[in-house]
Protein backbone atom coordinates (compact mmCIF):
# COMPACT_ATOMS: atom_id res chain seq x y z
CA UNK A 1 0.00 0.00 0.00
CA UNK A 2 1.58 3.28 -1.05
CA UNK A 3 1.67 6.05 1.45
CA UNK A 4 -0.15 8.68 0.81
CA UNK A 5 0.86 11.38 3.12
CA UNK A 6 4.56 12.20 3.77
CA UNK A 7 5.50 12.33 7.50
CA UNK A 8 7.58 14.85 8.88
CA UNK A 9 10.45 12.51 9.07
CA UNK A 10 9.71 12.08 5.32
CA UNK A 11 10.24 15.84 4.74
CA UNK A 12 12.85 16.14 6.88
CA UNK A 13 15.40 13.52 4.83
CA UNK A 14 13.67 14.81 1.77
CA UNK A 15 15.11 18.34 2.38
CA UNK A 16 18.37 17.34 3.59
CA UNK A 17 18.59 14.92 0.25
CA UNK A 18 17.82 17.85 -1.91
CA UNK A 19 19.55 20.70 -0.08
CA UNK A 20 22.14 21.36 -2.01
CA UNK A 21 24.86 22.34 0.49
CA UNK A 22 25.29 18.68 1.84
CA UNK A 23 25.85 17.84 -1.96
CA UNK A 24 28.22 20.60 -2.33
CA UNK A 25 30.16 19.65 0.68
CA UNK A 26 30.53 15.75 -0.58
CA UNK A 27 31.79 16.84 -3.64
CA UNK A 28 29.48 18.36 -5.81
CA UNK A 29 30.17 21.21 -8.28
CA UNK A 30 28.13 24.34 -7.20
CA UNK A 31 27.49 25.30 -10.01
CA UNK A 32 25.90 21.93 -12.03
CA UNK A 33 23.47 20.91 -10.34
CA UNK A 34 23.34 22.68 -6.94
CA UNK A 35 19.41 23.62 -7.92
CA UNK A 36 18.13 20.22 -8.75
CA UNK A 37 15.78 18.60 -6.28
CA UNK A 38 14.17 14.94 -6.83
CA UNK A 39 11.26 16.32 -7.80
CA UNK A 40 13.19 18.80 -10.62
CA UNK A 41 15.27 15.74 -12.06
CA UNK A 42 11.75 13.75 -13.02
CA UNK A 43 10.25 17.32 -14.72
CA UNK A 44 10.70 17.17 -18.37
CA UNK A 45 10.51 19.96 -21.01
CA UNK A 46 6.46 19.90 -21.95
CA UNK A 47 7.77 20.28 -26.02
CA UNK A 48 9.35 17.21 -25.60
CA UNK A 49 5.47 15.60 -26.63
CA UNK A 50 5.49 17.62 -29.76
CA UNK A 51 5.34 15.21 -32.65
CA UNK A 52 5.08 18.47 -35.07
CA UNK A 53 5.83 21.76 -35.30
CA UNK A 54 4.23 24.32 -37.30
CA UNK A 55 4.75 28.03 -38.73
CA UNK A 56 2.04 30.65 -38.35
CA UNK A 57 1.75 34.51 -38.48
CA UNK A 58 0.56 36.07 -35.13
CA UNK A 59 -3.07 37.41 -35.49
CA UNK A 60 -3.59 40.25 -33.72
CA UNK A 61 -1.99 43.01 -35.31
CA UNK A 62 0.18 44.09 -39.17
CA UNK A 63 3.74 43.63 -37.94
CA UNK A 64 3.15 40.19 -38.23
CA UNK A 65 5.74 38.55 -35.82
CA UNK A 66 6.49 35.24 -37.22
CA UNK A 67 5.23 32.48 -34.11
CA UNK A 68 5.93 28.44 -34.08
CA UNK A 69 3.20 26.32 -32.98
CA UNK A 70 4.24 22.74 -31.21
CA UNK A 71 1.47 20.29 -31.43
CA UNK A 72 0.18 16.56 -29.90
CA UNK A 73 -1.84 14.20 -32.31
CA UNK A 74 -3.06 17.52 -34.13
CA UNK A 75 -3.52 19.68 -31.19
CA UNK A 76 -1.49 22.72 -29.88
CA UNK A 77 0.32 22.89 -26.91
CA UNK A 78 2.43 26.10 -27.31
CA UNK A 79 2.82 28.50 -29.02
CA UNK A 80 6.46 30.40 -29.37
CA UNK A 81 8.18 33.83 -31.73
CA UNK A 82 10.26 32.23 -34.21
CA UNK A 83 14.01 32.83 -34.07
CA UNK A 84 14.14 33.20 -37.85
CA UNK A 85 12.03 35.51 -38.17
CA UNK A 86 13.72 39.31 -39.10
CA UNK A 87 10.80 41.50 -37.85
CA UNK A 88 10.68 39.59 -34.29
CA UNK A 89 13.52 37.26 -34.21
CA UNK A 90 11.75 34.92 -31.63
CA UNK A 91 9.64 37.78 -29.62
CA UNK A 92 6.06 38.27 -28.90
CA UNK A 93 4.54 41.09 -27.23
CA UNK A 94 2.15 39.92 -24.66
CA UNK A 95 -0.58 39.88 -27.12
CA UNK A 96 1.39 37.25 -29.46
CA UNK A 97 2.40 35.32 -26.24
CA UNK A 98 -1.30 34.97 -25.46
CA UNK A 99 -1.79 33.49 -28.90
CA UNK A 100 -1.81 29.78 -27.05
CA UNK A 101 -4.84 30.76 -24.32
CA UNK A 102 -6.76 32.96 -27.24
CA UNK A 103 -7.00 29.83 -29.64
CA UNK A 104 -7.36 27.08 -26.94
CA UNK A 105 -9.42 28.83 -24.16
CA UNK A 106 -13.22 27.49 -23.38
CA UNK A 107 -14.58 30.92 -23.34
CA UNK A 108 -13.71 31.24 -27.40
CA UNK A 109 -17.13 31.93 -29.17
CA UNK A 110 -16.79 29.21 -31.73
CA UNK A 111 -20.27 30.56 -33.47
CA UNK A 112 -21.71 33.36 -35.71
CA UNK A 113 -24.34 35.60 -33.57
CA UNK A 114 -27.25 36.79 -35.62
CA UNK A 115 -29.81 38.96 -34.48
CA UNK A 116 -32.77 39.64 -37.10
CA UNK A 117 -33.99 43.03 -37.57
CA UNK A 118 -36.21 43.74 -34.38
CA UNK A 119 -35.54 40.53 -32.62
CA UNK A 120 -34.62 40.47 -29.38
CA UNK A 121 -32.57 37.57 -29.16
CA UNK A 122 -29.36 36.15 -30.75
CA UNK A 123 -29.41 33.18 -32.60
CA UNK A 124 -26.69 30.77 -33.70
CA UNK A 125 -25.57 30.52 -37.13
CA UNK A 126 -23.25 28.71 -39.29
CA UNK A 127 -20.08 30.86 -40.59
CA UNK A 128 -20.72 29.74 -44.43
CA UNK A 129 -24.68 31.29 -43.39
CA UNK A 130 -23.15 34.66 -42.79
CA UNK A 131 -20.49 34.70 -45.67
CA UNK A 132 -23.53 34.50 -47.69
CA UNK A 133 -25.68 36.68 -45.88
CA UNK A 134 -22.76 39.33 -46.15
CA UNK A 135 -22.49 39.11 -49.50
CA UNK A 136 -26.34 39.20 -50.46
CA UNK A 137 -26.60 42.60 -48.50
CA UNK A 138 -23.76 43.83 -49.72
CA UNK A 139 -24.58 43.28 -53.25
CA UNK A 140 -28.14 44.42 -52.52
CA UNK A 141 -27.01 47.77 -50.92
CA UNK A 142 -24.62 48.42 -53.49
CA UNK A 143 -27.14 48.14 -56.61
CA UNK A 144 -29.54 50.36 -54.25
CA UNK A 145 -26.94 52.67 -53.81
CA UNK A 146 -24.96 53.17 -56.30
CA UNK A 147 -24.31 56.60 -58.23
CA UNK A 148 -22.88 57.10 -61.51
CA UNK A 149 -23.18 60.94 -62.37
CA UNK A 150 -23.27 63.31 -59.20
CA UNK A 151 -26.17 66.18 -60.53
CA UNK A 152 -23.76 68.43 -62.21
CA UNK A 153 -22.74 65.35 -64.24
CA UNK A 154 -19.17 64.87 -62.52
CA UNK A 155 -18.14 60.80 -62.72
CA UNK A 156 -18.49 59.52 -60.19
CA UNK A 157 -19.40 55.79 -60.07
CA UNK A 158 -19.39 54.93 -56.19
CA UNK A 159 -21.33 54.18 -53.16
CA UNK A 160 -22.07 56.09 -49.95
CA UNK A 161 -24.26 53.21 -48.67
CA UNK A 162 -21.52 50.87 -47.63
CA UNK A 163 -18.18 51.13 -45.14
CA UNK A 164 -15.35 49.34 -44.15
CA UNK A 165 -13.54 49.46 -40.73
CA UNK A 166 -10.76 47.00 -40.76
CA UNK A 167 -8.89 45.78 -37.80
CA UNK A 168 -4.85 46.22 -36.72
CA UNK A 169 -4.49 42.13 -37.76
CA UNK A 170 -5.17 43.14 -41.37
CA UNK A 171 -1.26 43.11 -43.23
CA UNK A 172 -0.76 45.24 -46.12
CA UNK A 173 -1.81 42.54 -48.58
CA UNK A 174 -4.92 41.77 -47.21
CA UNK A 175 -5.61 45.75 -47.10
CA UNK A 176 -4.68 46.20 -50.74
CA UNK A 177 -7.35 43.38 -51.48
CA UNK A 178 -9.47 45.10 -49.24
CA UNK A 179 -9.26 48.45 -51.29
CA UNK A 180 -9.00 46.54 -54.89
CA UNK A 181 -12.22 44.94 -54.08
CA UNK A 182 -14.19 47.59 -52.43
CA UNK A 183 -13.24 50.74 -54.01
CA UNK A 184 -12.16 49.58 -57.58
CA UNK A 185 -14.65 46.71 -57.63
CA UNK A 186 -17.44 47.80 -55.57
CA UNK A 187 -17.02 52.10 -55.72
CA UNK A 188 -17.06 52.22 -51.77
CA UNK A 189 -15.01 55.16 -50.98
CA UNK A 190 -15.45 54.89 -46.84
CA UNK A 191 -12.57 52.29 -46.24
CA UNK A 192 -10.72 53.00 -43.33
CA UNK A 193 -8.05 50.74 -41.03
CA UNK A 194 -7.71 50.96 -37.40
CA UNK A 195 -4.19 49.89 -37.41
CA UNK A 196 -1.53 52.78 -36.81
CA UNK A 197 1.83 50.88 -36.39
S1 LIG B 1 0.47 41.68 -31.68
FE1 LIG B 1 2.59 41.67 -30.93
S2 LIG B 1 3.36 39.63 -31.40
FE2 LIG B 1 1.51 39.94 -32.63
S3 LIG B 1 2.23 40.73 -34.61
FE3 LIG B 1 1.77 42.50 -33.31
S4 LIG B 1 3.72 43.04 -32.31
FE4 LIG B 1 3.92 40.95 -33.12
Amino acid sequence: MPKLRRTVGDRVRGFVKDWSLPRQIAGESPMSKAAESTTSRSLRPRLEQADTIGTSICPFCAVGCAQLVYAKNGKPLHIEGDPRSPVNQGTLCPKGGATFGMLTSPQRVATVLYRAPHATEWEAKPLDWAMDRIAFLTKRTRDETFVEDLPDGTKVNHTLGIGSLGGATLDNEENYLIKKLFNGGLGIVSIENQARI
